[in-house]
């Protein structure tokens, strides 16, 4: 495996592999690994004749308030589980090396970012659209792997690529929980001990949700209402939002049918974390 920082050269590589008919699969993460990213890099690997991986923990995409100073970082250790995972080329820039000067161009996403994570987070997803162009056009990906824990960036991401045409296929990935249900995140890191023993009660209360619309239950209120109860009662932990919306369209029903995405995101004292959960509806 072989860790490139400098854009021009993995530019170059990329381009040269794409010169001998090499398939390229990529995972753009921002470190720290867990089992969610060496799931994307699995099945990148099963799929591609080469595995990029990126770490980058994109400044564009963090709010002034938001935990970019302190998000966990561990190369060495990243660099041994790509390793394992039989990984090609890390893709390790630093912030000065993607960004040298002020973007003359930034993307600006219109739809799909009015709700869950777009709503508080603003500017959170034109970060990430603009960050994934520069990636997509140094690293020349055929496959993209992205996981559904966060299932708005796929939602996004899908509509970047299908406006600005650009030719990589996107591939979403399950999201890889721990034994007691919670989603993994680099974030759970900084979560206060008692904190972590509350945190699957988010888990539990999708899994509330999922029996209560499989049972037939199609006033999204009541289903919201129920979540927040459980949340509030086993955590604590403030609620940013929780919402049920249709999938990937991310608009309001008014009675829950079709494919939908019930989606949360929980504040704890040092670590916002989001779950979700698509159920498929007649
Ligand atoms: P991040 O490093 O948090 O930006 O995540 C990089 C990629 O890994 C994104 O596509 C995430 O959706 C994905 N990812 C993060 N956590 C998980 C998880 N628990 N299961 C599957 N994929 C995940």
């Amino acid at each position: 495996m072989r860790t490139i920082t400098n854009v021009r050269e993995m530019q170059k590589i990329a381009l040269q592999l794409k010169r001998e008919g090499k398939t390229i699969g990529f995972v753009p993460t921002m470190g720290y690994l867990h089992d969610g990213h060496l799931s994307l890099l699995k099945a990148a690997r099963k799929e591609n004749d080469v595995t990029v991986l990126s770490i980058f923990v994109n400044p564009l995409q963090f709010g002034p308030k938001e935990d970019l100073a302190t998000y966990p970082k561990d190369f060495e250790r990243d660099s041994q589980l790509a390793e394992n995972e039989g990984n090609d080329f890390i893709f390790y820039p630093s912030a000065d090396e993607m960004y040298p000067d002020s973007l003359s161009v930034t993307a600006k996403i219109h739809d799909r970012t009015d709700v869950l994570c777009g709503k508080c987070r603003p500017g959170h997803f034109d970060g990430v659209a603009t960050v994934l162009i520069k990636l997509f056009n140094i690293v020349q990906p055929d496959k993209v792997y992205f996981g559904m824990k966060d299932a708005q960036q796929v939602a996004v991401v899908d509509g970047l690529v299908k406006d600005f045409n650009i030719p990589v296929e996107i591939v979403p990935v399950t999201t890889v929980r721990e034994q007691d249900g919670l989603a993994k995140s680099s974030r759970n890191i900084n979560l206060l001990p008692a904190e972590r023993l509350q945190a699957p009660s988010l888990h539990q209360s999708l899994k509330i949700a999922e029996s209560m619309v499989s049972g037939g239950e199609t006033n999204p209120q009541i289903v919201i209402a129920k979540m927040m109860d459980h949340i509030k009662k086993n955590t604590s932990g403030v609620i940013d939002y929780i919402e049920i919306l249709s999938y990937p369209e991310l608009k309001q029903p008014n009675l829950l049918e079709g494919n939908i995405i019930i989606a949360l995101a929980v504040q704890f004292s040092k670590a916002r974390l989001i779950d979700n959960m698509i159920i498929k509806l007649k």
